[in-house]
């Protein structure tokens, strides 16, 4: 080996080490052997001074205080290492972080005057513990502040839990979660599952997310959707899993499936009402064109006899005369039917004999049922019951059932008017002896565009508007309509109107006028010929 000056080797040894040697005078208070430490600074050998008042001036001052400390300590006697980590300014490059380290020398009386150390660059090393602090400080607060649920548990047991996964299952603090087992918070119909998973998971394979019931700690039921993973470490298996209570959105989901089918159904509903609106606006417009064909016809061949003329057109301006109503029932149905959706028709109140009402209107069409070979019987208990109603639209719902009663009733059969009065409400009762309702069929007869049978309705037309106007005419009341039939035995439709007045409304008075006394009648006649418009005798 070659030999050198051992001053020359020691040098060497000295400049190939990363640390930088420094010795440092306790009684003069000077900092000598610092070349390799001001050359990593950046500075000329003539920009620094030895004494330590320099030196701290490059310190940061935040960090000058425990330097200071550390030193003292030395002098003081009280240690002899100096160990201390501060940040001093370098010439180009802003602070640098430095560990210096040393040890200090005593004289003869045991104090220290004399100290040597080395000093390393600790920059990037605290670059990097910071920006790992940083990081894990981050992924902390992630992890806190995630909407998920997150749970880790070693051999089942709860070790920890974030802010959410408390909410979750109703916890008010972390001990009300932290030591119990997972599989408690299961519901017990997917425990062999979840335990088959942690199985799976705690011999390092990996899970798929899943969707598991699960318990509150009150014991309430939430659908959740888990998904988990294992992390080991010193030979134990951690596993880390985030839930996400999805109960509501489920019930949304459900929800929405319904409201889509209903939305369907509706819309399948609507276009088979507009299919049966447009052949029962065709049918009749087709009979009426027939007849003014017939008649011109009739007319234009009749060779000028005139009594064969008279009779074809007072029977074809008849039947004209009922298809026209019977277009007229539909569209009005429809109108009134839009006007109570949009909340626009208007009901006029006034106190009425609700008995007198209903018996009027039955009567007069007492000769029309009869002419069908229909018996009819009002019956009441009462003479005379003032109720708040619109008169007008009571009238438009007897006429109505009882147009539906004869439509459905064959001659023979018979249809019962009754009127009653009940402590807290009037009943009007109309039962037929007609075909009956099937039972599946009771809970959607008032629905609207809903009509039961085909074969049932043979003997009439009809668009099956009617009932739901009838409810919602009764409901503006603020009564209610129920059905009770029994197939091929009968119906009987019960109206229950509130057995109140109203005191700011005054009775109509019954004009005497002659003239007005016609107005009325014309009008029952026409209100009549509408309702019965749809049923041929
Ligand atoms: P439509 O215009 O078809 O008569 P409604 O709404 O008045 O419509 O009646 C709906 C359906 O209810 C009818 O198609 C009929 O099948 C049934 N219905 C109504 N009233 C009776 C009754 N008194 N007897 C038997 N079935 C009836």
């Amino acid at each position: 080996m070659l030999k050198i000056d051992e001053s020359i080797r020691n040098s060497l040894i000295v400049a190939s080490m990363s640390e930088w040697i420094w010795e440092y005078d306790l009684l003069t208070k000077e900092l000598d052997k610092a070349e390799a430490l001001i050359n990593f600074l950046g500075y000329d050998k003539n920009e620094v001074e030895k004494g330590v008042n320099f030196w701290l001036t490059l310190i940061h001052t935040d960090d000058i205080k425990a330097l200071l400390n550390a030193l003292n300590d030395i002098v003081s006697n009280k240690t002899n290492y100096f160990a201390v980590t501060y940040r001093i300014k370098s010439k180009h490059a802003g602070y640098k972080y430095i560990r210096s380290t040393g040890k200090a020398f005593k004289n003869e009386y045991g104090n220290n005057i004399y100290m040597a150390g080395y000093s390393i660059d600790i920059s990037e090393q605290v670059k990097i513990q910071r920006e790992l602090s940083e990081t894990t400080e981050r992924n902390k607060k992630i992890i806190e502040l995630s909407p998920l649920g997150v749970y880790a548990y070693e051999k089942g047991v709860i070790t920890y839990v974030n802010e959410s996964g408390l909410k979750l299952f109703g916890a008010k603090c972390e001990d009300d979660i932290i030591g119990k087992c997972i599989l408690d918070f299961v519901d017990p119909c997917c425990r062999k599952t979840s335990s088959k998973r942690i199985k799976l998971l705690e011999n390092g394979y990996k899970v798929n997310s899943k969707e598991i019931n699960m318990l509150k700690l009150n014991g309430d039921k939430i659908i959740c959707d888990a998904y988990s993973t294992s992390v080991s470490h010193e030979n134990e298996t951690e596993i880390l899993s985030y839930i996400k209570d999805i109960t509501e959105q489920k019930r949304m989901t459900e929800e929405n499936k319904k409201l889509l089918e209903y939305t369907i159904e509706c819309d399948r509903v609507k276009t088979e009402f507009f299919s049966n609106i447009s052949h029962d606006l065709r049918t009749p417009l087709n009979i009426i064109l027939s007849s003014i064909q017939l008649l011109n016809y009739i007319y234009n061949n009749s060779d000028n006899n005139y009594n064969d003329f008279t009779t074809a057109f007072e029977k074809y301006i008849n039947i004209m005369k009922q298809n026209s109503y019977r277009l007229l029932k539909l569209i009005n149905n429809i109108i009134d039917i839009s006007k109570l959706d949009s909340g626009f028709l208007h009901m006029n109140f006034s106190n009425h004999n609700i008995v007198e009402i209903v018996e009027n209107i039955t009567l007069s069409v007492a000769d029309y049922i009869e002419n069908n070979g229909i018996n009819l019987i009002f019956d009441t208990d009462t003479e005379e019951k003032i109720i708040a109603c619109d008169a007008d639209k009571i009238e438009r719902i007897i006429l109505n059932l009882l147009s539906n009663a004869v439509k459905y009733t064959k001659s023979d059969g018979t249809i019962k008017v009754d009127v009653k009065n009940e402590e807290n409400a009037v009943l009007i009762i109309i039962s037929d002896t007609g075909c009956g309702i099937p039972s599946n069929k009771l809970e959607s007869i008032f629905e609207r565009f809903r009509q039961v049978d085909e074969e049932l309705t043979s003997k009439s037309e009809g668009s099956g508007i009617g009932l739901s106007l009838v409810k919602a005419l009764v409901e503006a009341h603020g009564g209610i309509i129920k059905v009770c039939s029994t197939y091929g035995v009968g119906s009987t439709f019960t109206i229950s109107l509130p057995n109140k007045t109203s005191e700011n409304i005054e009775m109509p008075s019954t004009s005497s006028n002659a003239s007005a006394t016609e107005e009325n009648f014309n009008r029952k006649v026409h209100k009549i010929s509408i309702e019965f418009s749809d049923i041929y005798s």
